[in-house]
């Protein structure tokens, strides 16, 4: 009767949570040897100059190639990374491979800047500029070449930690950009005082640009804020040529997205930069 169908409903439930539960255990295990059974790799996406029309930049992506599932992406398992220490491995990981990236690159004859994805524990980490700094050593690469991509909670939360770190990190001539910028229930205030270069709109406002007149509105003033700010602004997630125009005509600096290319790996990324440039 009823009873009897609350009760299996209720059942179900309780399986379903002990079932994700079971996946998120399972994945948090298997991280644990995947740095030393070398199954990241660090993807890259162009950046591209909207004056210029040139690549400049890449963003630094992390994929698992994991032994049975295939390729797995970063929303799958950096979030549960992000619940123990291991995200502090993985980080590591991520940094000393952009360092290796960002030489190889240059080695072949262009100067194009790796931004990396920094998490909140990793940058609030106190031996995070000392390693950062160790590897650029170890691949002697010019920190010109190096980003680092901070969202904007860690920002606004941690303010005076940040912006020690963010000093140094700028004053070995490295850059920092604000990601997902817009979507963070953050106040503006750490904008005016932290050291940053660039900030970078979210893709949710530039998804439908072309229609909504909201989202047209918004980006023009995060752009015109930015730059006023003397921060340059990139546009994420640009898929399509109306989209393109918009950002191009109301002068922010670059963009990133399908529209150029997806995130590729190391050597498609290099025959990619000789066909573009
Ligand atoms: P993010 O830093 O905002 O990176 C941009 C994401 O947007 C990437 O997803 C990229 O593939 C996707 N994207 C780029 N262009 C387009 C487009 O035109 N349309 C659409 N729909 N999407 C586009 P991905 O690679 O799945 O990464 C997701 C998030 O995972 C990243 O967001 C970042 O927060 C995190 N992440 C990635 N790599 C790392 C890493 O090495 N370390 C850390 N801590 N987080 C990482
Ligand atoms: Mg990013
Ligand atoms: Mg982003
Ligand atoms: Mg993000």
């Amino acid at each position: 009767s009823a009873k009897k169908g609350k009760n299996s409903t209720l059942q179900f439930y309780d399986q379903s949570i002990k079932e994700a539960s079971d996946k998120v255990l399972e994945i948090e295990h298997e991280l644990k040897t995947a740095v030393t059974n070398n199954e990241f790799e660090l993807y890259l996406q162009p950046i591209v100059d909207l004056e210029q029309r040139r690549i400049v930049k890449a963003e630094a992506l992390i994929r698992w190639n994991h032994p049975q599932k295939g390729i797995v992406g970063p929303v799958q398992f950096i979030p549960i990374a992000e619940q123990s220490e291991l995200i502090i491995t993985i980080g590591k990981w991520v940094i000393e491979s952009a360092c290796k990236i960002a030489k190889y690159i240059e080695q072949h004859g262009y100067k194009i800047k790796i931004s990396m994805n920094l998490s909140p524990t990793q940058v609030l980490d106190d031996n995070l500029f000392n390693f950062l700094y160790s590897k650029i050593k170890t691949y002697n690469v010019e920190p010109a070449l190096l980003e680092l991509e901070v969202t904007e909670g860690v920002l606004v939360d941690d303010y005076s930690v940040i912006d020690k770190l963010l000093s140094k990190v700028r004053a070995i001539g490295m850059s920092v950009s604000v990601d997902d910028f817009g979507t963070g229930y953050s106040s503006l205030a750490y904008l005016k005082k932290l050291p940053l270069d660039s900030i970078k709109i979210d893709k949710s406002f530039i998804q439908d640009i072309a229609t909504d007149d909201n989202d047209k509105a918004i980006v023009r003033a995060v752009i015109a804020m930015a730059h006023n700010l003397n921060l340059g602004v990139i546009a994420e997630g640009v898929e399509d040529n109306e989209q393109l125009h918009f950002l191009s005509k109301n002068l922010c600096d670059s963009a990133q997205g399908y529209l150029f290319s997806r995130p590729i790996k190391v050597e498609e990324f290099l025959q990619l930069i000789k066909e573009y440039q």
